[in-house]
């Protein structure tokens, strides 16, 4: 019998049996509030009947129709339900399977479109770990240890941490755009720079949303220099901030996003939008793949689509992360230990730090460990690994949030007594 690469290392012991809605069921009966969602993919529930239905019908008609051969109709009856929902212009679609293909086919697009070398990051931004987009990802040193040389081209700049910098949030946004300038001035010049890659929100970064002043600001630098903002929505999208997009939150317009996770319930699926002007400018060959856009995934993204709208998920997201975010924000006041709570939705982080201050994982990583102990799943995320990040299925309701915070209130007590 072969063995499991230590690679397949688990936040924890649970081995899953079954899910359903907000709950795990492990091997061994036990009943788990499923606060990690797969990583922000199960929005819609674990095996929601409407998604399963969906998926079951498409298996038994189309599994795999490849579409650079042929089309089917889960991925034109997905085109054309995305077009509801889409940011306003982004109107043509690319299809793939994880979020780093995605990530990797914008970062395609935005060179070939622009003929420019250069991609400017920020600061704490997480794009995925081929190595393309493990260069491109700053929200942690070990995503791009050991695998050198990584991609030329890429340029880091800033993003407005306001609570890392220990500064308010107009003082840390006016200085991440003046390091931009200045990155502009000495490292990537504007007419050398195809695109900005920014998440709305720091995902696996730490849980930081961006704000209108700094997404303007690069809007406004985008249009002067004829660089495409590119929004990676893989963690923000499908109303997991509480609307739908999470760029929503900041009034500004991109010129590509990039989604995957929430658009289709656990199924393999990811893809960029853009405008078809934009989009005609790849380069022909260049963006495909084996498996994108796979019949069954498109299936159950449809039966998503159908689920968040019918059962109004954006605005549940936004309630419920009301209430969790009061309720993080409850526990903290109780206790030194959590320096910061942040979130937009239902992504939410509690940082946790030592009494000078200094990033405490040990402390964040035993919370985690305890609550999982206790029948709630959650994950860690930041630079230092010591944000613990609650990120509940969209389907949440509101006895379920309030299970999660008592079990919280509870281990937060314990482990900093
Ligand atoms: N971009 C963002 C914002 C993400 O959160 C992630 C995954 N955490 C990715 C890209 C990469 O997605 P995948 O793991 O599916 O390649």
């Amino acid at each position: 019998m072969a063995t499991l690469s230590p690679l397949l290392k688990q936040a924890t012991p649970v081995v899953v049996d079954h899910g359903e809605g907000a709950y795990l069921y492990d091997t061994d009966g036990r009943r788990h509030l499923d606060f990690t969602a797969g990583i922000g993919v199960t929005s819609t529930g674990h095996c929601h009947p409407r998604v399963v239905a969906a998926a079951q019908e498409q298996v038994g008609k189309l599994v795999h129709g490849q579409y650079t051969t042929v089309m089917h109709k889960p991925l034109l009856e997905l085109s054309e339900r995305l077009g509801d929902v889409l940011p306003t212009g982004l109107d043509s679609l690319f299809f793939a399977n994880s979020g780093s293909e995605a990530v990797e086919a914008a970062l395609r697009l935005a060179r070939q479109a622009t003929g420019r070398p250069n991609v400017v990051v920020f600061q704490g931004g997480f794009h995925g770990r081929t190595v393309a987009t493990a260069t491109m990802t700053t929200s942690g040193t070990r995503f791009s240890a050991g695998i050198s040389p990584l991609m030329g081209g890429v340029h880091m700049a800033p993003f407005p941490f306001a609570y890392h910098y220990g500064w308010d949030e107009k003082t840390a946004t006016d200085f991440a755009l003046r390091e931009l300038d200045y990155l502009f001035a000495t490292a990537t010049a504007p007419g050398e720079t195809a695109a900005f890659f920014i998440e709305p929100m720091l995902g696996e970064g730490g849980y930081v949303p961006a704000n209108p002043e700094f997404m303007a600001g690069l809007r406004e630098r985008a249009d002067e220099h004829g660089i495409l903002l590119v929004v990676d929505e893989i963690q923000t999208g499908f109303g997991r901030t509480g609307k739908f997009w999470g760029h929503d939150h900041f009034g500004v317009q991109p010129d590509v996003i990039t989604i995957a996770k929430g658009l289709a319930s656990g199924f393999p699926l990811s893809g960029i939008a853009a405008s078809a002007e934009l989009m005609a400018k790849a380069f022909p060959g260049s963006q495909g793949g084996t498996y994108g856009g796979n019949a069954v995934s498109c299936a159950a993204a449809v039966a998503t689509l159908d689920v968040i709208r019918d059962e109004n998920l954006v605005a549940n997201a936004a309630e419920r992360g009301e209430q969790l975010l009061a309720g993080a924000r409850a526990v903290a006041d109780k206790t030194p230990a959590i320096g910061d709570v942040r979130g937009l939705g239902l992504l939410v982080g509690s940082e946790f730090t030592t009494a000078d201050g200094k990033p405490d994982n040990t402390t964040a990583q035993a919370a985690q460990k305890l609550a999982a102990e206790r029948g709630l799943l959650m994950l860690t995320c930041g630079a230092y690994m010591n944000v613990v990040r609650m990120i509940p299925p969209l389907v949440v309701t509101s006895e379920q949030v309030d299970e999660a915070l008592e079990i919280w209130a509870g281990v937060v007590a314990e482990v900093t007594k």
